[in-house]
């Protein structure tokens, strides 16, 4: 599914150079190499605030932190995605409020959401799933309406961009009160171990993030406590890795898109598959090439018939978070969520990352036409 050493072989001895960069300065926790990155990756994403965390859930975790809510409050968000985002929901004694996904995109349906705001709603967290944005002119005009807060869960989407009513394209993660990113190994700007970031315009919510990442601390003011805060720091090695890793993600995310350009075309037109739709507005960075099957049955003989000719597959995720185990207490039957249920059975993600090899592109859409014309 992904090739993490065949992506860093280039990048061997400026990587090595890092690590030991900063192993000579030995300045592990909030070292030099932290804000350097945070300012870089927020002039990658066109001049956010980026303040790092120690990962992505953390990162959602401070985003609603950062809104003041009381224990009670709602937050929407949607039924068919990781179960990070409704986590950091639930773990802050805020309430999760499930709203069904489109079939199509994958994303929150505006109109699910509009129909889950109750007069406890502080917030809608939207997840750009698989790499492309939801429909946020929708989502923000509803929020707006509202009086809501938007949080994007930007894990898997970070480069994506979408375009505004006005034809500016902003970046992910950008458009909101405040979006999350991950840099977990696999993300599209991955890290070697744990990570994450939050990114807002508010340079005052920026600061209040950092001090809620850091102990209720404000830079460079040890053990005055503003608030109650977290641990939760980007590692400076960590750091210094994705500065080396940060200048490719442009080139990476184009690879991606070629990539699904190829699968586009060789599998647009088969039956007994849909290959992912465009969200108008939203440029996609492909995290995964996600197939929709017709039935769970169709699903699980492709996966088979793949494996059986070498090619992995994954399905992300095989459970919608009305049926986890942990989300029982919030009381919604088996069918409340269709959408959410149906493309957990039908869902299936193909290999996809930038050091694939054209020759191993090819044969997975092979693989995949020899079954839908078989
Ligand atoms: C990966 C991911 C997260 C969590 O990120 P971590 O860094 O693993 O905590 C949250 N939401 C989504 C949609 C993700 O894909």
């Amino acid at each position: 599914m992904l090739d993490l050493p065949a992506q860093h072989a280039p990048l061997q001895t400026a990587l090595e150079a890092a690590l030991q960069r900063v192993m000579q300065a030995a300045d592990f926790i909030q070292g030099a190499e932290v804000q350097l990155f945070a300012n870089e990756l927020g002039a990658y994403l066109g001049g956010a605030h980026v303040v790092p965390c120690a990962n992505g859930t953390d990162a959602l975790q401070l985003a609603l932190m950062s809104l003041g809510l009381q224990p009670g409050d709602e937050v929407i968000v949607p039924a068919f995605t990781y179960v990070a985002s409704a986590e950091a929901v639930a773990v802050l004694g805020l309430k999760p409020v499930l709203a069904d996904v489109l079939p199509h995109t994958f994303t929150l349906d505006p109109a699910a959401a509009a129909a889950a705001i109750t007069p406890r709603t502080r917030a809608v967290m939207v997840v750009h799933l698989y790499g492309q944005c939801a429909d946020l002119t929708a989502l923000q005009r509803l929020c707006q309406q509202h009086s809501l807060a938007l949080i994007e869960d930007n894990a898997q989407a970070i480069g994506a961009t979408w375009q505004l009513p006005d034809g500016c394209s902003v970046a992910a993660g950008t458009v909101g009160e405040a979006g999350t990113t991950s840099f977990f190994p696999s993300k599209n700007l991955g890290a070697f171990g744990d990570g994450g970031a939050v990114l807002t315009h508010d340079a005052g919510r920026a600061a209040q993030l950092y001090q809620l990442a850091n102990h209720g601390q404000r830079p460079g003011q040890k053990y005055v406590h503003h608030c109650v805060g977290l641990n939760s720091r980007l590692d400076t090695l960590q750091a210094a890795l994705l500065r080396v890793k940060l200048p490719h993600l442009g080139a990476w995310t184009a690879a991606r898109q070629q990539i699904a350009a190829r699968y586009d075309t060789a599998l647009g037109d088969l039956p007994r598959l849909r290959i992912p739709a465009r969200q108008a507005g939203s440029t996609h960075v492909f995290h995964q090439y996600t197939l929709t099957l017709a039935s769970q049955t169709e699903r699980a003989a492709l996966q088979q018939f793949l494996k059986q000719h070498g090619v992995p597959s994954v399905v992300y995720y095989p459970t919608p978070l009305h049926l986890q185990p942990a989300y029982q207490h919030l009381g919604y039957s088996p069918g409340a969520f269709p959408v959410a249920d149906q493309l957990c059975r039908t869902v299936l993600s193909l290999p996809i990352h930038p050091a694939m090899p054209a020759a191993q592109v090819s044969y997975v859409a092979e693989v995949v036409q020899a079954w839908a014309q078989g």
